[in-house]
């Protein structure tokens, strides 16, 4: 079974993507949401002929500007059409959400079709969040409408806190991971990585700035100590069958990627067939490296040493690090191997100092 998720048109809602096609739904100079939104119900139609499952995005951090009550006046009543909408055509399965808030001043009593997928930006880490979520949300609901949990990105090789999670769940709850994104565990930047892609203003989206704030930041960690992407949230197509009986469904990023790199992504994880000499064209973060990652480098116990719930030592990682530098010296002596930040350069740190 496929999930797609999808995001509304970015007015609605902060989403955190970039619109790389802007211009097609700009109507005599003026950007029209309409136009996108016929776009979205042409894909959900399609998505419903194949049977997929879909899944909106409302999982934005926050609603609009925090301050501003004017804003939200005129933003809820259109998120409320939206979802109506979406559930009037039986098009969509859940909407994933981030914000709590969204659970009251929503009117869900006319949304009652589209289940609720908790967002990875709840940071759910343990069961007792998610006992307090179910709290919450039966609190407005009958229960049965939290149907999926996405968990914090750090849980992915922490089998046994996936299983203690697994185990004491009371309500039939789905538990869903991200499995190829890169980011370091207990990464600095985290939730920076969320808050600062969900709140890009419409004009940044208008003259396609980039973010205000790099999102990868977390590459200039990695830039002076390369050996720790080795030790972040990334598995491998055949570490599924690790998760049998613990993850219904596994989320694959990246929300930027082209329409082939996500089916080649899926490709590799849904039928083992990728390009085994680089593994780095799988995880989001490092599909950008010119190097090879190639998976033998990968020792034999790799497997069992990062699911074994140990803490591992610095230098395993290390030394499959330089196993990865002598496989490029060997094969592609002019390329460089290092984590390349060059779109995240210093000289773009200062850009908001004053201008006299
Ligand atoms: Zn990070």
């Amino acid at each position: 079974m496929l999930f797609f998720y999808f995001a509304p048109s970015f007015d609605l809602l902060g989403t955190g993507r970039r619109f790389p096609n802007y211009e097609k739904y700009i109507e005599n100079g003026i950007y029209n949401p309409n136009l996108f939104d016929e776009d979205i119900i042409c894909f959900l139609n399609k998505c419903k002929a194949y049977k997929f499952k879909t899944c909106v995005l409302l999982n934005g951090l926050l609603l609009g500007m925090p301050y501003n009550n004017n804003d939200l006046k005129s933003k809820i009543p259109k998120i409320q059409q939206f979802l109506e909408r979406l559930d009037e055509m039986c098009v969509t399965d859940y909407v994933c959400i981030a914000n709590p808030y969204l659970l009251e001043l929503l009117n869900w009593n006319r949304i009652k079709n589209i289940k609720i997928k908790a967002s990875v930006n709840f940071q759910i880490k343990s069961e007792r969040t998610i006992r307090l979520l179910n709290n919450l949300i039966n609190y407005w609901f009958p229960s049965g409408k939290l149907a999926e949990v996405e968990l914090q990105k750090d849980l992915l090789r922490d089998i046994k806190s996936i299983e203690k999670i697994r185990k004491s769940l009371e309500n039939p709850v789905n538990l869903s991971i991200i499995i190829n994104e890169g980011c370091l565990n207990g990464c600095p930047y985290q939730i920076m990585h969320q808050l600062h892609s969900s709140t890009m203003s419409i004009d940044d989206v208008k003259n396609h700035q980039e973010f205000k704030f790099g999102v990868a930041r977390c590459k200039n960690i990695t830039a002076t100590e390369p050996w720790l992407i080795l030790d972040s949230n990334w598995i491998l197509p055949r570490h599924m069958e690790r998760y049998t009986g613990l993850i219904d469904s596994f989320k694959l990023t990246d929300r930027a990627d082209s329409t082939d790199t996500i089916l080649n992504k899926v490709k590799a994880y849904a039928l083992k067939d990728y390009d085994r000499e680089n593994i780095n064209t799988l995880i989001s973060l490092m599909q950008m490296e010119s190097w090879k990652f190639p998976e033998i480098v990968l020792p034999p116990d790799f497997d069992d040493i990062i699911f074994s719930g140990r803490d591992v030592p610095e230098e395993y990682y290390a030394s499959i690090w330089n196993k990865i530098k002598k496989y490029n010296a060997g094969r592609y002596p002019n390329e460089r191997v290092a984590i390349q930040i060059d779109r995240l350069s210093k000289d773009s740190l200062f850009r908001y100092e004053a201008i006299d």
